[in-house]
C-alpha cells in the first residue's frame, strides 16, 4: 500500500533515544536496572553493514516476545502477536539508513523463507522460555555462514551463560541500536511494512499491532519485568505516533494493543496521545491500553473512550493487603468504584492477578477469587509467579537463568512459604477456569472455586498443627 499521506506528515526536530524522553533509571532497593549496551564488535559490525536481517526464531512454542519486560512470554495456542522491540529495532535501523529484512520464525510457527543473497549482519531476537534453543541456533548460523556475523538482542541476553558479550545488544535494544547508530526518529508504523503483519491477531482473531506511546512505570514492584529495562516513565514524540497509525490505517490494520507499562502515568500526554489516535485513524482505529488504574482519572477516561479505546488492562494482582505491600505493589481501598467508574465511562476492564508472590496462600487466593467474580470485570487472567533471573524476591538463592524450566515461563522452585510450585500452578489455573466458567454462566465454576476453598481450609488445618517455631 502507498504511503502518500503518511508521507506529507511533518514530522518536528528529530530528539535523540529513539523518540523517548531520557531513559531514568529507579534507585530503589532491589530494581535491578540493566543499561542498553551494545558489544564493541557489534558495534562495529553494525556500523559497517549495509543489509541487516532480523531474526525471530521459532522452537515449537509460541512466544509473546516484547511482553514480560522483552523476556518474553510462552503461550499455549491463540495467534501470533508482534515482536515490538523487533519492530522497533528495525525501525532504528532504517532510520540510520541501512535495509532491513526480516524472518519471523516465530509467526509462522516453522522456517520463514530466506533471500537468496546473504545479509551483510543478522540479530537474533532472544527469549527466556526458549534460551537453550535460540543459543544453539545462533550458533549453527554461525557455523553454517562464517562470513555472516550474528549478534544476539532482546532482554534476556543479559543473563546468558557462555555467550560473547562483544556480539551482544543488551538491555532495551531498541534504545541501544538508537544510541549506536545515532537514530533519531523511529517509524516503528513504517517497519511494520518488513513483518508478515496478516499473521498477527487477538483472542478473536482480529488483526492486531502492538504500539507504544510510553514506556516505562514510577512505581517499584518488587515483582515488576518491566521497570529494569525500561526504568523510570518517559513519553514517546507525538507527531511519530500519528506517523505510526497512519501507516496501520495505510495496512488496512484497526485494532491496537498499547504495549506502555503505565499509558496515563502523565494524565496530559495520554489526552494528547488518545486525540492523536482518533485523528490519525480518522476514527477508525479501536485500541486497549494497560496502566495503573488510580491514573485512570475521569479527563483520561473521557479521552480515551472517544479517541477509540474499548478496554483496559490493569494489574491488580491479588485483593490481600499483606500480598500487595510485601510486594511493594500500592494497595487500593476503593479498588472496587474505580473499576466501577471505568465501565459507567464506556470501557471495559480486564484484570490481572498473580499466584505465588510470597504472602501468597490458598486463603488470600480464594478471597482474591471471590473478589474478581464480584468486581465488573469484563476478563481476568491469574498467572504464576515467576521470578526473572537476577531476582531473589520470594526465592532462596538468586534466580538464574537456568532455573527457568524450559519452553515455559516457571521458574522451578517455590517462591511462597506457603504453597509448592505445583500447587501454585493448579491454584492459577483453578481461579482462571472459575473466572471464565462464572462470565459464562456455566454452574462449574462453583465446585471449581469449591476446590481452591478446600485447599484453603486444608493449608489452615495443617498450618494449626504445626508445632510454633
Ligand atoms: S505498576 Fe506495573 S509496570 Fe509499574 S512497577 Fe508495578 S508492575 Fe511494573
Amino acid at each position: 500500500m502507498a504511503h502518500s499521506r503518511s508521507a506529507q506528515i511533518p514530522l518536528g526536530p528529530p530528539i535523540p533515544h529513539g523518540g523517548y524522553d531520557p531513559l531514568r533509571h529507579h534507585t530503589a532497593p532491589g530494581v535491578l536496572a540493566v543499561e542498553p549496551t551494545v558489544g564493541p564488535a557489534a558495534a562495529d559490525l553494525l556500523a559497517a553493514a549495509a543489509v541487516v536481517e532480523l531474526i525471530r526464531p521459532y522452537h515449537g512454542v509460541l512466544v509473546h516476545g516484547d511482553m514480560n519486560g522483552d523476556l518474553g512470554i510462552a503461550v499455549s495456542g491463540g495467534a501470533p502477536r508482534p515482536d515490538l522491540t523487533m519492530v522497533s529495532v528495525a525501525a532504528a535501523l532504517e532510520a540510520a539508513g541501512r535495509t532491513v529484512r526480516v524472518r519471523d520464525e516465530n509467526a509462522h510457527a516453522g522456517p520463514a523463507p530466506a533471500a537468496a543473497r546473504p545479509p551483510d549482519l543478522r540479530m537474533v531476537k532472544m527469549q527466556l522460555a526458549t534460551w537453550r534453543d535460540d543459543v544453539r541456533y545462533v550458533e549453527q548460523l554461525r557455523a553454517a555462514e562464517p562470513d555472516v556475523p550474528v549478534l544476539m538482542f532482546g532482554a534476556v541476553v543479559t543473563y546468558l551463560p557462555g555467550i560473547d558479550p562483544g556480539l551482544a545488544v543488551r538491555g532495551d535494544a531498541t534504545r541501544a541500536v538508537s544510541d549506536v547508530l545515532g537514530s533519531e526518529r523511529l517509524l516503528v508504523g513504517a517497519a511494520y511494512r518488513l513483518f508478515p503483519v496478516d499473521l498477527y491477531c487477538d483472542e478473536r482473531g482480529r488483526p492486531l499491532l502492538h504500539l507504544q506511546a510510553s514506556r516505562g512505570c514510577d512505581r517499584t514492584c518488587r515483582y515488576c519485568p518491566y521497570i529494569r529495562i525500561h526504568g523510570r516513565w518517559s513519553g514517546r514524540r507525538l507527531d511519530e505516533l500519528a506517523d505510526d497509525i497512519r501507516r496501520l490505517d495505510d495496512l488496512g490494520v484497526h485494532r491496537i494493543q498499547f504495549r506502555d507499562q503505565d499509558f496515563p502515568s502523565d494524565p496530559g500526554h495520554a489526552i494528547e496521545a488518545a486525540h492523536v489516535v482518533a485523528e490519525a485513524s480518522q476514527n477508525r482505529m479501536r485500541w486497549a491500553v494497560e496502566g495503573n488504574l488510580d491514573r485512570f482519572t475521569a479527563p483520561v477516561l473521557e479521552a480515551l473512550r472517544t479517541g477509540g479505546c474499548d478496554e483496559i488492562i490493569i494489574g491488580i494482582e491479588s485483593t490481600d493487603p499483606k500480598v500487595l505491600r510485601a510486594a511493594r505493589r500500592r494497595t487500593l481501598a476503593d479498588l472496587a468504584e474505580r473499576i466501577s467508574a471505568v465501565v459507567e465511562s464506556g470501557l471495559n476492564v480486564r484484570g490481572l492477578f498473580i499466584v505465588g508472590l510470597p504472602e501468597d496462600d490458598w486463603e488470600r487466593l480464594a478471597a482474591t477469587v471471590r473478589d474478581a467474580l464480584d468486581l465488573p470485570l469484563h476478563a481476568a487472567h491469574f498467572s504464576v509467579y515467576s521470578p526473572l533471573p537476577g531476582e531473589s524476591f520470594g526465592t532462596r538463592d538468586t534466580v538464574r537463568v537456568e532455573d527457568i524450566e524450559p519452553h515455559v515461563n516457571f521458574y522451578r522452585y517455590p517462591t511462597c512459604e506457603a504453597m509448592t510450585e505445583s500447587e501454585v500452578r493448579l491454584a492459577a489455573s483453578l481461579a482462571d477456569r472459575v473466572f471464565i466458567a462464572h462470565r459464562a454462566g456455566d454452574p462449574s465454576w462453583r465446585e471449581l472455586l469449591a476446590q481452591i476453598t478446600r485447599a484453603a481450609a486444608h493449608s489452615s488445618t495443617l498450618r494449626a498443627a504445626r508445632p510454633a517455631p
